[in-house]
């Protein structure tokens, strides 16, 4: 149980990075959870991994919400039917297609909203900076630019947003969520697929590849795993 009353809202889309991230949040406070559902073509079993790992790690304060803006806007793999999901392999240097636009602002304003309604002054969220996808919503700068926004135009400008993960190697991240007993079997990363993750896009090459430096196993089923892992 947590050692202490602090309350802290966290952002879990139900992927292994957000999965560590809520387990670290909840070890040493009271946790509440926050899900987005945002048109995204896993979107049905990313709620299904939230509220499994909500249930793990015992965290009873949720908030599961839809945004409708990101879907409509498109202009992502993930949210349009007609911009294919990538293989890991085609993937260049530039942002990748997969990138949703400006995302991670609509699911810190959601979270900052409730933090300031429950009187929770922290905002957890698993972004990663190091070997990730490259989008410009995962770097240090953009969150303490964000920071300085939620000071700016909250009522007692005391919430402030937390990226413990951002600076750690995937491997690292599931190695500390091993430590933590982090419910990996419950979590989802594929962007393509609901029923067994497909093992060539980005989410899963990168994931598959954390899991084998960790030297560990990762326990979801896989329909083939890339040879670029
Ligand atoms: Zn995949």
């Amino acid at each position: 149980m947590p050692g202490n009353s602090e309350k802290v809202v966290v952002l879990l889309s139900g992927g292994m990075d957000s999965c560590v991230c809520a387990a670290m949040a909840a070890r040493e406070q009271e946790a509440a959870a926050v899900h987005i559902s945002y048109g995204q073509r896993t979107e049905e079993r990313e709620r299904k991994a939230f509220v499994g790992i909500c249930d793990r790690l015992g965290i009873r304060d949720r908030l599961m919400v839809r945004n409708e803006a990101l879907k409509a806007i498109g202009g992502s793999a993930l949210t349009d039917q007609d911009i294919e999901v990538p293989e890991s392999s085609v993937i260049g240097q530039d942002i990748p297609v997969t990138y949703v636009p400006f995302r991670n602002a609509h699911f810190l304003a959601v979270a900052v909203s409730w933090a300031e309604v429950l009187g929770a002054t922290e905002v957890y969220i698993g972004a990663v900076e190091q070997d990730s996808s490259g989008y410009p919503d995962c770097r240090p700068a953009y969150y303490k630019a964000f920071n300085e926004v939620v000071k700016a135009g909250t009522k007692e400008g005391l919430i402030r947003i937390v990226t413990p993960l951002i600076g750690m190697k995937k491997s690292e991240i599931v190695m500390r969520g091993l430590e933590l007993g982090a419910p990996f079997d419950l979590t989802w990363s594929c962007y393509s697929r609901e029923d067994r993750a497909c093992g060539v896009c980005d989410s899963c090459v990168l994931r598959l590849r954390a899991f084998r430096e960790a030297g560990a196993q990762d326990p979801i089923p896989y329909e083939e795993v890339g040879q670029r892992v």
